[in-house]
């Protein structure tokens, strides 16, 4: 009997020894998944970008070290609220800034373009008439020129 009871403590300890090194094993994986997880995050964020959801403001967080005269990247993840009221601010992926990116690009050759048009316009009008343009367009046709661009321009916002 006595027997008995010490094989099964034998095999109790065991059965205790690999469960702590499972338990070990298990940490170190652990470890390492979060040590990954947080250079991924470095990755995928813009550094100290934030922006709110609903209103779109957005703010780049720096911090200036005095001693060196050096600016960096504000590294603390805590989210501030929105000065316009609307809720916390997150924090930018690439990926969406890079979207942003595209999309101002998009805006900005919109604009160029009917800026060229403009131009071209007024220098057609003052080949035509052989006028100056400030003749030719009269302040209330830059205005409507300059509402077609606006319009152009938000179209593709
Ligand atoms: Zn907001």
């Amino acid at each position: 009997m006595s027997g008995d009871f010490a094989r099964k403590a034998i095999e109790h300890n065991d059965k205790l020894t690999q469960a702590y090194r499972d338990i070990d094993i298990l940490r170190n994986r652990l470890a390492k998944a979060e040590a990954e997880r947080d250079a991924l995050k470095k990755l995928v964020y813009v550094p100290g970008l934030w922006r709110c959801a609903k209103c779109k403001f957005s703010r780049q967080s720096m911090n200036l070290h005095a001693v060196t005269g050096t600016i960096s990247a504000k590294a603390d993840a805590t989210t501030e609220p929105c000065p316009n009221g609307c809720g916390p601010l997150w924090p930018v992926t690439e990926r969406l800034a890079g979207n942003d990116l595209c999309d101002r690009l998009e805006k900005a050759e919109a604009h160029a373009k009917a800026w060229r048009k403009f131009r071209a316009d007024v220098e057609a009008a003052e080949y035509n008439h052989g006028s100056k343009s400030e003749r030719f367009y009269s302040a209330l046709e830059i205005d409507l020129a300059l509402a077609e661009i606006d319009a152009a321009t938000k179209e593709k916002a």
